[in-house]
């Protein structure tokens, strides 16, 4: 007895443990903004769905959704939309 490793752990990367695995969904563009009750800025996806365009350092760093210029350029970018997965469509 006195077993003290059980075989090689997981690897870190190798987390495909049921539904950890989030798929992202197909990129969809930005096609235009809106904002919410919040005022917080929404992009609209030429999927239909609207997506939270966070500006939540460090987690997320999205500065350029507070300029209209930065909004303005980022026309046309791709968005994973997982609405798209979570719904049939
Ligand atoms: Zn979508």
């Amino acid at each position: 007895m006195g077993v003290r490793a059980r075989g090689p752990r997981p690897v870190a990367g190798n987390r495909r443990r049921g539904r950890l695995t989030v798929p992202d969904g197909p990129a969809r563009r930005i096609t235009g903004y809106d904002r919410d009750d919040k005022g917080h800025w929404v992009a609209l996806l030429d999927c239909g769905h609207r997506q939270h365009l966070r500006h939540n350092p460090p987690w997320t760093n999205r500065p350029w959704v507070l300029t209209e210029d930065g909004r303005a350029r980022h026309v046309g970018e791709r968005l994973r939309c997982r609405r798209c997965l979570e719904e049939d469509c």
